[in-house]
């Protein structure tokens, strides 16, 4: 077992004059940021956390959560880090699945859980007197660190085991890939408590990079602070950069602004067209909660060439395309394999999940895809959205992405239904912006123009938003349910 100094403590000691963290008003340096995190340990440990144990965290981005983290590592307990989005149920649901022994959350959030007696807030926490206990000064790279559930886009979320050793891994491998600057500094817009967000959090301690944290996604603020210098790299998901495109309008980035780190589901075609001609640096990458966030990644000089493509594996990784049971040629499609250091042991108290997913050491993700004869990944879609039509396979995701192209679609979403004649047709669910009046023949004339016949949706429905889980992305298996009763009684469904 690989055993490293505890990343905070060292790094404290390594620079602790750097900055670490800042936010809008306050910035904390290397050295304060360990101070708070032991002194929150200490009184972690007055509340009953022991080594071992499994501590829920609900809270907003904020310093205090990533010291939060960071006292749980110092204590070596295992941080279970919550959606602020989910319901009361769903959260309940995490910690009984779970076995959390205590729920850290901030003292607005603390109502979501009811009156469980677990609960701490962070105002209570900050009234305790420190235990005089000792605090780990080490790190096993096997051991969790964290554990979050997956979005549950597919089916019933589960607890993915992150290890030291996954997110070092993941630090390591992102920083062959980009690169680390003098100066750089890490805009954490998206939310800590997913792998995107916590990612930053750990490169942050490993690099002694700063970072700064937007408590909650502005497109505006985060365009000032590209334009400003303060920030060089920035993670997001394709909805947060559309906004700030359309907020940037005529300008232009400065040179100090170097990534734009683009991952989370598909990116839209006319987006990544939009970024390239406004000289916006987009790495679009691959990745998921299993593979401690990037696993795949576009190198800067094929942004260009290989646009829409997720790139290849990070430095320490590997990827496959497996189908039927073969590595599949050069544009065969198939499921998507991976493996690296940075890929979990397995999720939490699910022996069968963690069999089915890892087999011979490879992740197998329940993604499609192909690689080109260079080994660039293209991601189509997942295996369960699937859409098989008379024998053709169909990705919903394609699809989608050629309605998002037309001017008066907003969001949309696509789903196979039963057909006596073809087994399954596609189903198209559109939410149009503000105003507009395309209607079902218009976008289905627009489609036959771009996608084979096949591909083109039966139906198109309107609708006024579509069904998305906590971590806004489209749940597609409730899609068929919006399909009016009439509809159904008459194609006998
Ligand atoms: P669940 O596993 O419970 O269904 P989830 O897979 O949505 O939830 P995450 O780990 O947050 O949970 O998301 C990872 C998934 O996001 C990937 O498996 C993939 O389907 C999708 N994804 C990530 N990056 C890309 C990309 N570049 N292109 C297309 N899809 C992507
Ligand atoms: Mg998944």
């Amino acid at each position: 077992m690989t055993t490293m100094p505890n990343w905070l403590k060292q790094r404290a000691f390594l620079t602790p004059e750097r900055t670490a963290v800042r936010d809008g008003e306050r910035a904390k340096t290397f050295a304060e940021l360990y101070e708070a995190s032991a002194s929150w340990a200490r009184r972690l440990a007055a509340a009953g956390v022991r080594e071992g144990d499994i501590v829920a965290v609900l809270m907003k981005n904020r310093i205090e959560m990533i010291e939060i983290v960071h006292a749980l590592f110092l204590l070596g307990a295992r941080a279970l880090l919550q959606n602020v989005r989910l319901t009361p149920y769903e959260l309940g649901w995490q910690l009984d699945d779970s076995g959390a022994c205590l729920v850290i959350a901030d003292d607005g959030l603390a109502d979501r859980f009811g009156g469980d007696g677990r609960v701490v807030t962070i105002g209570a926490l900050a009234a305790l007197l420190e235990a005089d206990v000792p605090l780990k000064e080490t790190v096993e790279l096997d051991e969790t660190a964290t554990i979050m559930y997956t979005s549950g886009t597919t089916g019933t979320p589960k607890g993915v085991l992150q290890t030291y050793g996954n997110h070092w891994w993941s630090a390591v491998g992102s920083a062959l890939n980009l690169g680390l600057h003098e100066g750089d500094c890490w805009l954490a817009a998206v939310p800590l408590f997913h792998i995107s967000g916590l990612s930053i959090a750990m490169r942050s301690v490993i690099y002694g990079m700063p970072m700064y944290i937007q408590p909650s996604f502005d497109p505006k603020e985060a365009n000032g602070l590209i334009m400003g210098g303060q920030v060089t790299i920035m993670s997001v998901v394709a909805a947060m950069l559309q906004r700030m495109v359309a907020e940037l309008g005529e300008a232009r980035y400065p040179d100090t602004f170097r990534c734009m780190l683009l991952g989370g589901g598909p990116a839209p075609q006319p987006l990544l067209e939009a970024c390239k001609e406004k000289g916006i640096p987009v790495y679009q990458t691959y990745g998921m909660t299993e593979t401690s966030s990037q696993i795949v990644t576009l190198a800067p000089e094929y942004s260009l060439t290989k646009l829409g493509s997720a790139g290849k594996p990070l430095f320490p990784a590997e990827l496959c395309i497996m189908q039927d049971g073969k590595q599949a040629a050069p544009y065969e499609a198939g499921e998507i394999v991976v493996k690296g250091p940075n890929v979990t042991k397995g999720y939490l108290h699910r022996p069968e999940a963690t069999e089915r997913a890892l087999r011979d050491g490879w992740f197998y993700t329940g993604d499609i895809g192909y690689v080109d004869e260079e080994g660039f990944l293209y991601v189509l879609d997942r295996r369960s959205d699937l859409i098989i039509s008379g024998g053709e396979n169909v990705y919903p995701a394609e699809i989608e992405a050629v309605l998002l192209s037309h001017p008066d679609v907003e969001e949309a979403g696509v789903t196979g239904v039963e057909d006596e004649t073809w087994g399954q047709v596609p189903y198209a669910f559109v939410k149009r912006k503000q105003g507009a009046a395309a209607d079902e023949d218009e976008l289905k004339q627009f489609c036959r123009q771009r996608l084979a016949k096949y591909k083109v949706p039966a139906r198109i429905y309107f609708i006024d938003a579509l069904p998305r889980n906590a971590a806004q992305k489209l749940l597609r298996r409730e899609l068929k349910t919006l399909i009016p009763e009439a509809e159904k009684r008459a194609s006998r469904l």
